[in-house]
């Protein structure tokens, strides 16, 4: 996964299984050097060697803009080209740490990761347009996770001045709190994961 090359496009599959199920992470891209404004990069996914996907971005002071081509199973290209929200979380150690605005339309969540159908939306948002019969691990962990968020008030806000410690909040409490939200998030992430590997997705 990663660097530059070539400007392939790629399109999803009528039916994509996990291996197919594109995600973005933006700690990764923090970790890479990538969010610095200016910056202009290419992000691929790669099968056995062979590129299957890209997407190009370029990076504004507090955006990452998205641009790519998809296909449904028989129809046209789109193109897509939008902006997705970087929040910056001041750490308490010094430096900052980021975040995506789930791009969708209601939704700005905070979230680490974004995964791609036609648009890169949050779980949450793949969760509204599928929904499932039964409770799922990846939604009970997804709840856990949502009560912690609802303990920092950070539901559902991409304002990055709301997304700090609440006031009157122990720093330890917090710092706990943001370890146990990463710890749900991460397993609702991996449940979701073999969660659709059972399930044909339709794009
Ligand atoms: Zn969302």
């Amino acid at each position: 996964m990663g660097g530059t090359g070539s400007g392939r496009h790629w399109h999803w599959g009528t039916k994509s299984t996990t291996s197919e199920f594109r995600s973005i992470d933006v700690r990764r891209w923090a970790r890479e050097g990538f969010l610095t404004p200016g910056r202009r990069f290419s992000w691929q996914w790669t099968q056995e060697g062979e590129v299957v996907a890209q997407i190009n971005a370029s990076v504004e002071r507090g955006y990452v803009n998205l641009s790519y081509r998809s296909r449904d199973y028989g129809e046209e290209w789109e193109s897509h080209d939008y902006p997705v929200r970087l929040l910056a979380q001041p750490c308490h150690y010094g430096g900052n740490r980021q975040w995506f605005a789930c791009p969708a339309r209601g939704c700005g969540r905070r979230v680490a990761k974004l995964y791609g159908g036609r648009l890169f939306a949050c779980r949450h948002c793949h969760q509204l347009v599928y929904p499932v019969q039964r409770e799922a691990a990846f939604q009970r962990n997804q709840r856990r996770a949502d009560k912690i968020r609802e303990r920092l008030a950070w539901v559902n806000d991409p304002d990055p001045m709301e997304v700090a410690k609440p006031k009157g909040m122990h720093w330890r409490t917090y710092n706990r709190l943001v370890a146990e939200l990463e710890h749900w998030e991460e397993a609702s992430n991996s449940s979701l994961i073999q969660y659709l590997d059972r399930l044909a997705w339709e794009y």
